[in-house]
């Protein structure tokens, strides 16, 4: 049973679907810089146990595979993934930490709470001078005897920062040294004094999504917010959940590809010169024909890897770096297609949906590890380790 409501999964995933191709859908002209997420769309998200979809049910969550997880973000992201970006850092990056690394007190105080989307947490790794180089952050941790730590640092780009309850910050506590040895993670209350959040800044794309700067300054932390109550963990505690969310944007962009080749489909058939529809036209069927077949190729890919995370033994790092590095690039693929099938309307901002698809989807190839970085990733361990070849 899911959400006392739906049988079988199967009943949620049409559930999900119905949300997002109707309200959700529906309500994006209600996405701003200034409101972000309106609330009560906020509760249809929460309603819908979208908060607690990777928390175990015995957290409150719903306890769902990784192929489910992976199932259902094919159906949510084909409305505006600026609402998926209101649960992201929640779902993925913060309770997946908490999970794995976090004490039984921590995971009981904050995982029941994220679950049923009443704790928002906020991921705060990116510095103004540790981007891809996640590593050379900044950011300290100095010890107070035994009452705790104090946290001093600048880090920026932190989606839901002014809706968060819970940071996750990564901070340097051996401040002898440099590389990510001497990192550990926090779980900073955003209630707590000496933590400054910037306006929202108006972005490329994804109006409604709130990606700010957060100070810290001086903030005095419990000694009991240390992730698992060990030092040095941090990276480990922060990669642990980028490789769960970055198997999430590649399901998003799936997602999103699907919703563009919707819109540009539906506009193929329809649209007539010359005295045909243009879908005739060969140029114009071979823009769609490439943008499913690269849709079904991304959509098998994250499939793959979350059978293989689910089967349990270590998590297919290459094989998500791949999705993550094919599904970006595909979908900005097929955003530039729609563009060009669907001629000018595919430029009005005010007329069609695809502008602002385009710009929203841009920014899959840049966070959650830039194309780049997956780039090199791969190729590293192919070096490395040539079975990973196979
Ligand atoms: C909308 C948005 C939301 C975000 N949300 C969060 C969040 O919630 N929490 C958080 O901690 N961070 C967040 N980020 C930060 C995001 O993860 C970083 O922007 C990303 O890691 C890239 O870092 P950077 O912007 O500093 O770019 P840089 O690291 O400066 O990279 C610039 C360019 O150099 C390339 N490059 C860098 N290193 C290499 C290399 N070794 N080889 C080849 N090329 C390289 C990159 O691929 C890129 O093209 C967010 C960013 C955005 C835009």
């Amino acid at each position: 049973m899911i959400l006392d409501k739906y049988e079988t999964f199967e009943e949620y995933r049409k559930a999900v679907r119905e949300l997002s191709q109707t309200l959700l859908i529906a309500s994006e002209d209600r996405l701003s810089l200034e409101e972000g997420i309106p609330e009560d769309l906020t509760d249809a998200l929460r309603d819908m146990g979208l908060f607690g979809i990777s928390i175990p049910t015995e957290y409150g969550g719903l306890g769902l595979s990784m192929e489910e997880q992976v199932r259902l973000t094919f159906e949510f992201c084909q409305a505006s993934c600026v609402y998926r970006s209101r649960f992201s850092t929640t779902i993925g990056l913060t309770s997946q930490a908490i999970l794995d690394f976090a004490t039984e007190e921590q995971k009981e105080k904050y995982l029941p709470k994220m679950a049923s989307g009443l704790c928002t947490g906020a991921f705060a790794l990116t510095e103004p001078e540790a981007g891809s180089d996640a590593g050379s952050l900044k950011t300290t941790a100095e010890r107070r005897g035994n009452d705790g730590w104090l946290i001093n640092g600048e880090k920026r780009y932190i989606t839901n920062a002014p809706q968060a309850d819970v940071f996750l910050v990564m901070a340097r506590t051996d401040p002898s040294s440099t590389g990510s040895n001497g990192i550990s993670a926090f779980l900073v209350d955003a209630t707590l004094d000496g933590i400054r959040v910037g306006d929202p800044p108006k972005m490329l794309g994804n109006e409604g999504s709130h990606a700010c700067y957060v100070w810290f300054e001086n903030c005095e932390v419990p000694a009991d917010s240390i992730v698992g109550g060990q030092e040095g963990r941090g990276l480990k505690a922060a990669l642990r959940g980028i490789n769960h969310a970055r198997l999430h944007v590649a399901a998003t962009c799936v997602g999103q590809a699907i919703r563009l080749i919707t819109e540009m489909t539906e506009y193929a058939s329809k649209r007539e010169q010359f005295g045909k529809r243009i879908g005739e036209f060969g140029q114009i069927a071979a823009m769609l024909a490439d943008s499913r077949a690269e849709m079904a190729a991304g959509r098998a890919l994250c499939l793959d890897c979350a059978k293989q995370f689910d089967a349990g033994d270590q998590i297919p790092f290459i094989d998500i770096a791949s999705a993550k590095l094919f599904c970006s690039e595909m979908v900005s693929r097929v955003a530039d297609r729609a563009v060009q099938v669907m001629g000018g309307l595919g430029y009005m901002e005010d007329l069609s949906d695809v502008p602002r698809l385009f710009r929203d989807v841009r920014l899959f190839r840049i966070f959650e590890g830039a194309s780049q970085v997956q780039q090199g990733n791969i190729a590293r361990s192919m070096m490395k380790d040539h079975e990973s070849l196979s």
